[in-house]
């Protein structure tokens, strides 16, 4: 009998999910099934379900999930080892990116694979009506096509820390490389949710002689001053842009940070932001991918020289590089304990009105809400 498992569905922003059952892909050699573990919410599964985003893809009946991990459940035809040529064997731990790099564009070809126009997820590729199986993220089973990255995972690293590295934790700290810092650079981290407190430890590991830590939500900034937060300005003690900004040239001497990251998700930290990084510092924006457009204050970003990072996704080697960090550093930080809430699958509904923070007077407490299967 063909294998099933759960799957969650979803139909269009502010809808209820609902749990089917249906068959798990056949494993084609070279591909790989994975048993998920746990899959966390993360900030843009709250953007699709609140309904910031919009548009035909949203609105039709969609798997959502896409920040997750779990352990090998077989091994197609001729896989015998992970993307490091570490054996692999049925039962291992693992993470594994969430999307698909075409492998043969332009960019994938000069190592932008993060870039890659043509990456795909099944569940943005194909209409639900088009491939009903149990493959996705809140679901027992996802699938990886053949010559996937695959990477495995310690197996001392529980499951819901290692639900959040394949997002949250991989694309913050690809942003903190990209952004090329220097040994004792100055940091300034906007958020201090899951992404935020994964940008503080990512980079005081880099070498900062100071990580700035900015939210609102006191338990979330005593997190950040544990992993790694040299210093921590509360939104309710500093309540204007202004008021914020003149902390961070305080803190920074006069200067402003080397390296300013915005993880909050909402167009007007962006523009906040850019105003705490230091003349001909650095600016990566990752956490307003639907948070709203702003308008670039060209004359500012260029007078002061301010370098601007989009980012989205990620090149599949920091995933190796999360989980070299998670183990160098779990007796110095305590990034096991990042997550703060789990819910059973039957539960996702509860899961993500505990994640959600827009609409509550004081945002959310939890840093990572995990759906675990
Ligand atoms: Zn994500
Ligand atoms: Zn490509």
């Amino acid at each position: 009998m063909a294998l099933k498992g759960r799957i969650a569905i979803g139909e269009g922003p502010k809808s209820k999910f609902w749990i089917e059952e249906l068959p798990v892909p056949e494993v084609q050699p070279g591909s790989i099934l994975i048993k998920n573990t746990g899959a966390a919410v993360c900030g843009s599964d709250l953007h699709g379900w609140r309904g910031d985003q919009d548009g035909p893809i949203v609105r039709r009946k969609r798997v959502p999930g896409h920040e997750f991990t779990g352990r090998v459940h077989s091994l197609g035809k001729g896989v015998t080892t992970d993307s490091l040529r570490r054996p692999l064997k049925e039962g291992d731990k693992v993470v594994f990116p969430f999307f698909f790099p075409c492998m043969r564009c332009y960019h994938c070809l000069r190592d932008q694979l993060h870039v890659c126009q043509y990456r795909f997820r099944n569940n943005i590729l194909y209409k639900f009506e088009d491939y009903q199986y149990c493959d996705g993220g809140f679901a027992d089973y996802f699938y990886l096509r053949p010559g996937h990255f695959i990477f495995k995972a310690p197996e001392e690293i529980p499951d819901k820390v290692l639900a959040t590295v394949n997002c949250s934790m991989a694309q913050v700290v690809f942003g903190v490389h990209l952004a090329q810092p220097r040994q004792g650079d100055t940091f300034v981290i906007q958020g201090a949710g899951g992404l935020g407190i994964y940008a503080t430890a990512s980079a005081a590991e880099a070498g900062a002689s100071q990580v700035i830590v900015i939210d609102g939500q006191p338990a979330r900034l005593e997190l950040a001053r544990a992993c790694g937060a040299t210093s921590t300005i509360d939104l309710n003690e500093y309540n204007t842009p202004q008021a914020r900004i003149d902390r961070v040239r305080e803190l920074t001497g006069g200067i402003g940070a080397d390296i300013a990251i915005e993880v909050v998700g909402i167009a007007a930290a962006a523009l906040e932001g850019i105003e705490m990084a230091r003349m001909g510092g650095t600016y990566v924006d990752i956490g307003n991918i639907s948070g709203g457009s702003y308008t670039l204050p060209g004359n500012k970003v260029i007078n002061r020289q301010v370098k601007w990072i989009g980012l989205q996704h990620y090149n599949p080697w920091i995933i190796e590089a999360c989980l070299q960090m998670l183990m160098r550093t779990k007796d110095k930080y305590p990034l096991w304990d990042l997550v703060s809430h789990t819910f059973p699958l039957e539960k996702i509904n509860e899961a993500f009105e505990t994640a959600e923070w827009v609409g509550k007077q004081k945002g959310s407490a939890a840093t990572r809400v995990v759906v675990t299967v």
